[in-house]
């Protein structure tokens, strides 16, 4: 630390993204990447917007608006796109919670949340998930707080029905309530079907995940046109340019490419269901995921062992050392054939270690 930094951030602690190690090649399970490309129609629209560097690209990303509100059936102004969806999380911490409007999520959750609330010196209380790690739905109805649900949750990859999402959210009427859907697209439920109803709603979602454009960080978030403004008003008060014309242009083309990414989001669970049974034969067992990734746990050889086992072996899964958690490791769903390495190297160490 530097003795210019500010006091206001001396005590910040930022989030850990997971490990990008250049040592080696790895088998990448540990960060949620789609394991396919972009879809060929992105890459080609985007290399043809290389061709217009020169240019900031358009503040109100009018054509990629445009697209997506059509897309999603809402309209133009109840959409706004973002760096990731870390930046329209950050904007609605930033938009939506004081010490009037404290913000609420549960323990166990996208780690970002407190990194945000303590970078905008925003109250937050943290509530923990139930023993077998669900979010207890009653908790949060009536809670009188700004709160930020991942759903699916993660690590843990459960997910609510939508008729608990709608209760949380009609029950808190005078606060925002933000439904983070960055992994929705693998099997549960969106919320952006009650937008119209409520006006307290935001529903935040990427293009990184389901759309195999993590590196091209784009985000949004879909509510009423009044919720959308007040974020505009962070947006241009940060970076009007922050989705760039290359990024912008990939989004257009993976949309129009919808097929694509339904398909890879259909591999992507079968290779969920296959890499289950897999998991539970090997002596793990883990929550539902609905999600692109498994929250999985080994009945004898700690979390922190088989990580650090599998990484000498080439393979990078996620752990993390909460204690409510360090048991398990969160393993993104790769290809069939990366999965198959995953097992073949579970199956040596349950050996060697056991
Ligand atoms: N929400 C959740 C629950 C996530 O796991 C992630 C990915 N790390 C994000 C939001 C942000 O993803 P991105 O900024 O790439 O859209």
């Amino acid at each position: 630390m530097s003795s210019f930094l500010s006091g206001r951030r001396k005590n910040l602690t930022p989030y850990t993204p997971g490990e990008q190690p250049q040592d080696r090649s790895y088998v990448k399970l540990n960060t949620n990447e789609s394991p396919y490309p972009p879809s060929e129609n992105a890459v080609r629209l985007a290399k043809e917007e290389a061709e217009r560097l020169e240019l900031y690209s358009d503040p109100e990303c009018r054509k990629l608006v445009k697209t997506a509100a059509e897309y999603f059936g809402v309209e133009e102004d109840e959409i706004l796109f973002t760096n990731g969806s870390d930046e329209i999380l950050n904007f609605a911490f930033m938009a939506f919670c004081d010490e009037a409007h404290p913000a609420v999520f549960p323990d166990i959750t996208y780690g970002f949340y407190p990194v945000f609330a303590e970078l905008n010196a925003v109250p937050y209380e943290e509530i923990p998930l139930t023993d077998d790690l669900r979010v207890d739905v009653r908790q949060y109805c009536g809670i009188g707080k700004t709160v930020f649900l991942a759903n699916p949750n993660a690590p843990t990859g459960l997910a609510l029905p939508l008729s608990d999402i709608e209760e949380i959210v009609r029950s808190n009427p005078g606060n925002v309530v933000v439904i983070d859907e960055a992994y929705v697209d693998f099997g549960a439920e969106s919320a952006v079907s009650l937008v119209k109803k409520y006006g307290n709603l935001l529903v935040a979602q990427t293009f990184s995940k389901s759309r195999s454009m993590a590196g091209a960080r784009l985000g949004f978030g879909i509510a009423q046109k009044e919720l959308i403004r007040d974020l505009n008003t962070i947006k241009y008060a940060t970076n009007p340019y922050n989705v760039n014309r290359m990024t912008m242009a990939a989004g257009i083309g993976a949309l129009l490419d919808d097929a694509y990414t339904k398909e890879n989001c259909r591999k992507i669970e079968e290779t969920r269901a296959y890499a289950e049974k897999r998991l539970s034969k090997l002596g793990f067992s883990f929550p539902d995921s609905k999600s692109n990734f498994i929250f999985a746990k080994h009945e004898s050889i700690s979390g922190q062992r088989i990580y650090g086992r599998l990484k000498e072996k080439g393979v990078l899964v996620r752990h993390f050392t909460k204690e409510r958690i360090k048991d398990y490791n969160r393993i993104t769903v790769g290809t069939p054939e990366q999965m198959d390495v995953l097992f073949e190297k579970l199956a040596e160490i349950l050996e060697e270690e056991t």
